[in-house]
């Protein structure tokens, strides 16, 4: 019978599956599945990221994991060896990087390796699904690289850093893109308790507070891989859009949270993704959006929109820069308290963060930088050079600073006290992601993004109507 959602309805039935590459995709996919029921080898050639997990270690921060980790132990294991995983599996899920190559295109040398050592290790009947992000066309490769005796799939992924373990459990939507329909039907079967809702909820997860069911999509191959490419490039355009309209308001003298909090209660355009600040990072949307216009530009259409959401977004942590210069007179030798370091909150990811570009040009402007962190500092160290002192103290980050410049809005300082701050020497506030109220810096200097004269008015417009 066909349900709400136009799927039929075909029941549960424990599978093996491989997961090889246990990132963020692939250990939260890994986790999600061990709960659900199926049994589980995750695959990793990191020989320390490998022996964390087999000690149920989370290898990098990711809220829950832990937890989860310990909670699957029974159905989740962990090896280096592809053929291993792969003896007695109905499934291999590839969730390796996908990263960018100098050319902005998607550097395939992980995935291709995974594939190689698939074909090599697989006994017939296994289905091969891709959840690396991948450009059009690529399914068609992978194809051509495995014995015909496999079937293919991909599944491309959605879950978001800082909540990836319930994204993969609760997903908005499933997406597969596969040649075959009964391919579709077999991985309809894998996630079939995800998308009836038919699991216990983790204790160790914040409840979702969703309603209804994810949508099950099975697409053709090109289209799934592109759909991937166009929802992550529409996120960073809604960043950049916010961007520009904070840049404006710098020049026009208005309220840029004011203003987005007008656009976003449109339901047509939604308030997600529509924050100013000092642009988007991390490992997923620069690179994806960069190799989405390459894979347009090599098909001979040049995608402007993709242009200028990326022109915006690299001028954006400059403009941060320029407003300390302006707040202080000048930037050589004042003292500069960073606050975050994570490309967001919720991870201990720097990849592509624009706090590291930021440290950068206070650097080469002469300013004394220091810089907290809750979670990042430990991978930071090795990113940035040796003069930039790294804390995960509050106080000591402050401790005689000429200003504060807030680049990640983590909870613990939209509340930063009275007396942290009293440790600070001067009294400018540079706020990269507008996370601060100004009306809790009397006596400083505030500088938002697109906030311009309105700072010093309350922060939260969200109850006028
Ligand atoms: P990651 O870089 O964090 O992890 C990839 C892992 O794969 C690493 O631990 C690496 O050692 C391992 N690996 C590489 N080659 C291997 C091999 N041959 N065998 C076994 N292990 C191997 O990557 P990630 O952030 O999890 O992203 C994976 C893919 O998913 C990328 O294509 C990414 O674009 C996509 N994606 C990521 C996110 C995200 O939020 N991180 C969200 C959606 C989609």
């Amino acid at each position: 019978m066909p349900d709400g959602n136009g799927r039929v309805d075909i029941g549960f039935r424990p599978m093996r599956v491989a997961v090889v590459g246990m990132g963020y995709v692939g250990v939260a996919t890994a986790v999600a599945l061990a709960w659900i029921g199926h049994e589980v080898r995750g695959v990793e050639i990191d020989t320390d990221r490998l022996s964390r997990l087999r000690r149920a270690e989370p290898p990098f921060y990711e809220p829950g994991l832990g937890e989860m980790l310990a909670a699957t132990r029974e159905r989740l294991s962990f090896t280096d060896s592809l053929a291993e995983a792969l003896l007695g599996a109905d499934m291999a899920l590839v969730a390796v990087g996908t990263p960018s190559r100098e050319d902005g295109a998607a550097d395939l040398s992980h995935l291709w390796a995974a594939i190689d050592g698939i074909a090599a290790a697989a006994a017939p009947g296994l289905l091969v699904v891709n959840k690396s992000t991948a450009p059009v066309g690529t399914l068609e490769q992978i194809r051509m690289r495995l014995p015909a005796s496999l079937a293919v799939a991909c599944n491309p992924e959605f879950l978001r850093q800082g909540q990836a373990l319930l994204d993969a459990l609760y997903p908005e939507r499933i997406v597969v893109g596969a040649a075959d329909p009964a391919v579709g039907e077999r991985l309809q079967r894998l996630y079939d308790p995800i998308l009836n809702r038919a699991f216990a909820h983790p204790p160790a997860l914040p409840e979702p507070g969703l309603a209804k069911r994810p949508a099950f999509f099975v697409l053709d191959p090109r289209s799934a891989e592109l759909a991937k490419y166009a929802a992550n490039a529409f996120l960073a355009m809604k960043i950049s859009f916010a961007n520009e309209m904070a840049n404006l308001c710098d020049e026009l003298g208005a309220d840029v949270e004011q203003v987005v909090t007008v656009l976003g209660s449109d339901p047509r355009i939604g308030s997600a993704y529509l924050r100013p600040g000092i642009g988007y990072g991390g490992s997923c949307f620069p690179k994806d959006v960069r190799a989405l216009r390459q894979m347009a530009g090599e098909s001979g259409y040049e995608f402007r929109l993709l242009r200028a959401v990326i022109e915006v977004n690299a001028q954006q942590p400059q403009r941060v820069v320029d407003k300390l210069r302006s707040a202080l007179g000048g930037l050589e030798g004042r003292r500069i308290a960073i606050l975050g370091l994570a490309f967001k909150p919720g991870t201990d990811d720097l990849r592509e963060a624009p706090s590291l570009d930021v440290i950068r040009a206070l650097l080469e402007s002469g300013a004394d930088v220091r810089a907290h962190d809750p979670w990042a500092v430990d991978r930071a160290r090795p990113l940035l050079p040796e003069a930039v002192e790294l804390t995960t103290d509050l106080d000591d980050v402050l401790q005689g600073a000429d200003a504060l410049v807030l680049l990640t809005e983590w909870a613990q300082y939209r509340d930063l006290s009275a007396t942290v701050l009293s440790g600070m020497r001067g009294r400018v506030v540079v706020d990269g992601r507008n996370a601060l109220s100004p009306v809790w810096f009397e006596g400083f200097t505030y500088a938002g993004c697109g906030r311009g004269p309105c700072a010093g008015a309350p922060a939260a417009v969200g109850e006028m109507v």
